[in-house]
């Protein structure tokens, strides 16, 4: 299904979105690579040798002529773009082909309930697994091959009659959809499994199957992929995983090498790698979808298997049963031989790097073929029963080509004890097809063509031996051929590695071959009768190693000088826990064969110091810093040495392009090399595997060969990227030949690719110059601080509100603190010392603190202040005037308080104040704000009382004034004006009088009594 547009692309993406013509185009191919990261499209090739380069860029699929089908991620299609290539069709992708064929078939009822005839949830899948375990224990196996980020598990079925144990048996491997939209497999090896299961004991011939086999199924390869779309349904399925990376593109391979996509590798093909790496398959089979194609190795090139024949038999057996029970047009289209229909070696129908299948027979020496089951990658529900049945008998005949050809086992003739031998068929067997015996058992297992064979057996150490006219016939099973090795005098020798280059543990590796008894000595007094010991170091030094080999045949030992050498290093002992108080400096020390670097954290942060010792910053608590040992590791500079290594230019096309490394250990990329075309600013870049930016450095760079100095702290990473965008003023060399990878130090750093996936490819940056270093852990040392506690003062006053000239008496309460000093300010003024502080000098409003030197001289935050109090000093009225008329006082100042020899005589004023006893008689203005005035001039009076015995008692009110007579006989009474005036007399008897003194004038007045009675002063208002 064609969209009925086209895209016409010229450069990037972006460059297009430009064009108003094609935005609705590419708003839908950008919607296809946010929702599911890829894209499937096909376009016509220019001419047949583009494929060799676009099938390094995108993910080819299908090639029909000059027609390709691929898939391609963001920042393939730019790729593809760049090779001049701009006009492709976008396709539905098969996820969408088959949920419209499902909706068609579920209208007509077509849906199938028979076992495993659909696709099962995801949760459903892990069920079903586990549930073939649960029923068949004697015989099945449900293991975990890893789980991914996503939580996802590849899983895997070991079946065999022995589960418990290696057997004299060939490990077979069935694995499906590697590419998450090929799922016609996965149903498949669910039912795969059940049929071996369900038959053993039943069928003679899948039991003689699982009893002489050990076979592994891996329904769901790339689950992430399959579950795109969320657990439920793989209606979202994608070719890719969750990373967008074709993992059948991801491995490495015989021609380019590690990384020949120029990504990391991924969580699904490292699981698959150490998967390959713990087992001996004989055989395996790794499916796909969208085309019907048994497809052999090689992908990678173009030379032919030294099997071809072998593979194109087994091929044909496989596609022949499969069409056989099949429609006529199953493994019906040629691809390869124009006589085997379904049939081709991979590279004659088009070129893979990093696929599985050249992996498996390259490095594992495994025959794995890759088989693409269907034309329609997600096959209908509906179709398949009708699958498993056109391809049942194609999956059991493959399985039982493992237990034909030659096979046997090695012993050893010395020991009897089972060996690893290498088995080669002579004037046959190149590109890895020769086996190898599985040193546990010493069994082997080599599929080959019916005839006469001439095979050799050799091992390191043992005498070759060649069997002439090894026959493997036309029909029935495997030939055998077991045989026992000779070996040789042994010679000692032996490798080393340290799986941390800073690490005290050496794996010692035996190369003596045929010895059967080793005595090592570790150059530190150690020694081991193993074959492959491990020796842990304990202290850093260059040890001499010696390897003693016996077997039957005689003796020889080995000694290597200058073989291991350990960099530990040891945690510093730190001294100079030192307890100190107040703000000051510490002294922490560190002792170590090593330098020391301080740091302020137990693990990252930039250090602060090296050397043995650090002193500390002033510090006012108690404060933990770290030494660390450090052993630098000498390291050559790595990379190519220069531009002279082949052919290249000056880069300016418009993309980022970096060289990818792995950084084992933390190192700092000091510089670079780098040759440039013009003079000028470029902005070079460390990023992770994703393409973040880590760090980034502008950089001015001369015309032709300089070093540029980065400085980069790379961190502990895989696929890291050293890179550079493109674009004019790039303009660095890069070269196109010559680049032979892997670059690196060991333990420290691995350069293993580019950006371009190009082998040969190197882009910019020569010549690294790197350091790193072993470090020990970081030791805390603590600088104590014991701190007195932080002084406090409170402070108190007598009164808060006071008259002008009152004593105040300020009082602090001190706190923490030990002899202390009280200084006493008013605002910034200073007002006076001590604890307590009496004043009579303060005016206005103040704001008093109070501060406080402890004489402890580890308290801190000394001294202190105290919190204010505010202290109001009030104005004080002006004293009185008084004197003394005709016995009265009287003040010339308005009404005032009358005190008596200092005492008060009245809560209330008055002007006039008519003394009865002798004394010292003052007088005080009373201010509205409460303030008393200073006392008036003292007058003296002697008391009239004592010479007037008996007298006249005088009182007024209103007009009236009234006088009782007490004296016994008539008396004379006389008022005065306040200025002495006589203004009346009369004459009262003894008795109470009284008579008006209306007719007066408003005005002070004095009355006495002729008696000489105290005068009375009185009012008339
Ligand atoms: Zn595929």
């Amino acid at each position: 299904m064609l969209h009925r547009y086209i895209l016409v692309l010229t450069l990037s993406l972006l460059s297009i979105a430009s064009q108003a013509q094609t935005k609705s185009q590419i708003r839908k191919t950008d919607q296809l690579f946010k929702s599911k990261g890829e894209i499937h499209f096909w376009f016509l090739l220019k001419k047949q040798s583009d494929k060799k380069e676009i099938t390094r860029m995108i993910s080819i699929d299908h090639v029909h002529g000059d027609t390709v089908w691929a898939f391609a991620n963001k920042r393939g299609l730019l790729r593809f773009f760049e090779l001049g290539y701009s006009r492709f069709q976008v396709i539905d992708n098969s996820a969408e082909s088959y949920r419209k064929s499902q909706k068609k078939n579920a209208k007509k009822g077509q849906t199938s309930t028979a076992a495993f005839d659909n696709y099962p949830t995801y949760t459903q899948y892990e069920q079903i697994m586990q549930q073939f375990a649960t029923d068949y224990p004697a015989i099945c196996k449900l293991v975990n091959l890893g789980t991914l980020p996503s939580g996802r598990i590849i899983l895997a079925l070991k079946i065999t009659d022995s589960l418990g144990k290696r057997e004299n048996e060939p490990q077979f491997l069935y694995t499906s959809t590697m590419h998450g939209d090929e799922t016609a497999g996965y149903p498949l090896m669910l039912k795969l499994a059940d049929e071996l299961l369900a038959g053993y004991g039943v069928n003679p011939r899948l039991t003689y199957l699982v009893k002489e086999m050990e076979i592994w199924i891996n329904p769901l390869a790339n689950p992430d992929g399959a579950y795109r779309g969320g657990n439920n349904s793989i209606f979202n399925a994608t070719r890719f995983n969750a990373n967008n990376i074709d993992l059948n593109r991801n491995y490495p391979d015989p021609e380019d090498g590690p990384h020949p996509d120029g990504e990391a590798y991924q969580p699904e093909t490292k699981i698959f790698m150490g998967f390959a790496d713990t087992m001996d398959f004989v055989m395996a089979a790794n499916f796909h979808g969208g085309a019907e194609v048994a497809n052999f190795p090689w992908d990678t090139w173009q030379r032919r298997h030294t099997d071809e024949f072998w593979w194109t038999t087994e091929s044909v057996r496989f596609t022949d049963s499969a069409r056989s029970q099949a429609p006529a047009n199953y493994f019906s289209t040629i691809y390869g031989y124009p006589n085997l229909p379904g049939v081709t070696q991979g590279f004659d129908w088009y070129e893979i790097n990093g696929g599985r299948q050249d992996y498996m027979n390259w490095y594992h020496n495994c025959r794995e073929f890759t088989v693409e089951l269907s034309d329609t990658k997600i096959i209908p529900e509906n179709q398949i029963g009708n699958h498993w049945n056109y391809l049942r008998e194609s999956l059991i005949g493959y399985m039982e080509a493992s237990l034909r050809g030659v096979r046997g086992r090695i012993t050893d003739l010395c020991t009897g004890k089972p060996m690893k031998a290498r088995i080669r068929m002579v004037n046959h067997d190149r590109d890895s097809s020769h086996v190898y015996s599985f040193s546990h058992l010493g069994n082997y297992h080599r599929p080959i063509a019916p005839g006469n064979w001439q095979v050799e057996f050799s091992a390191p150490g043992y005498q070759t031996v060649t069997l002439p006219n090894v026959v493997v016939p036309q029909q029935g099973y495997a030939v055998i051929r077991n045989l026992a090795l000779q070996p040789k005098m042994p010679v000692a020798a032996f490798n080393s590695k340290k799986t941390d280059i800073c690490g005290s543990i050496v794996q010692f590796i035996d190369k003596s071959g045929s010895a059967n008894q080793w005595l090592w000595n570790f150059g530190d007094g150690a020694e081991s009768n193993l074959q492959n010991p491990q020796h842990t170091y304990s202290s850093s030094g260059t040890y001499p190693i010696q390897l003693k080999v016996t077997n039957c045949v005689g003796t020889d030992s080995l000694e290597m000088l200058d073989t291991v050498q350990i960099l530990l290093s040891t945690n510093p002992l730190v001294t100079g826990d030192t307890s100190l108080c107040g703000a000051t400096t510490h002294l922490l020390t560190a002792s170590s064969p090593s330098p020391v670097v301080w740091y302020a954290a137990m693990a990252g942060g930039n250090p602060l110091d090296t050397g043995f010792t650090y002193q500390t910053p002033a510090l006012t608590t108690t404060k933990t810093f770290y030494a660390q040992s450090i052993i630098p590791i000498s390291t050559p500079n790595i990379g190519a040495a220069d531009n002279n290594i082949g052919l290249g230019g000056y880069f300016t096309a418009n993309a980022y392009h970096y060289q990818i490394f792995d950084a084992l250990k933390t190192f700092v990329l000091k510089s670079v090399q780098v040759f440039a075309n013009t003079t000028g600013n470029r902005t070079i870049q460390l990023r992770n595997s994703q393409g973040q930016i880590l760090l980034s450095k502008l950089v001015a760079v001369p015309q032709g060969s300089s070093r540029v100095q980065l400085n980069f702290q790379v961190p502990v990473g895989q696929g890291l990227q050293l890179g550079l965008n493109g674009g004019a003023s790039n303009n660095l060399y890069r070269n196109s030949d010559g680049a032979s990878y892997p670059y690196g130090v060991e333990g420290v750093v691995q350069m293993t690719g580019n950006s371009a996936g190009i082998p040969s490819y190197y882009y910019y940056f020569y010549n690294w110059e790197i350091s790193s270093r072993c470090e020990s852990e970081r030791v805390p040392v603590t600088a104590l601080v014991t701190n007195a506690p932080t002084p406090g003062i409170t402070i108190t006053a007598s009164q808060a509100t006071n008259c002008e000239g009152d004593t105040v008496r300020l009082s602090g309460t001190a706190s923490n603190s030990t002899n202390p000093t009280y200084s006493w300010f008013a605002g910034n003024n200073p007002i006076g010392m001590g604890q307590t502080l009496k004043l009579t000098t303060l005016t206005g409003n103040n704001q008093i603190t109070c501060r406080l030197t402890s004489a402890d001289p580890c308290a801190i935050s000394n001294p202190v202040t105290s919190a204010p109090i505010s202290i109001s000093i009030l104005v004080r009225p002006a004293s009185p005037t008084i004197s003394l008329n005709l016995g009265v006082l009287s003040s010339t100042s308005g009404p005032v308080l009358w005190f008596l020899d200092g005492q008060p005589l009245s809560a209330t004023p008055s002007v006039d104040f008519q003394p009865t006893q002798s004394g010292l008689y003052t007088a005080a203005t009373k201010s509205p704000n409460g303030c008393l005035s200073l006392p008036s001039n003292p007058v003296s009076i002697t008391s009239t009382k004592a010479q007037n015995p008996s007298a006249i008692v005088f009182w007024s009110e209103a007009n009236q004034l009234h006088a009782e007579n007490n004296t016994g006989k008539s008396q004379n009474v006389e008022i005065y004006s306040i200025e002495g005036r006589k203004v009346m007399e009369k004459t009262v008897t003894q008795g109470v009088h009284t008579f008006s003194i209306q007719q007066l004038p408003a005005g002070s007045y004095r009355v006495r009594s002729g008696g000489g009675s105290q005068p009375f002063p009185f009012r008339k208002n």
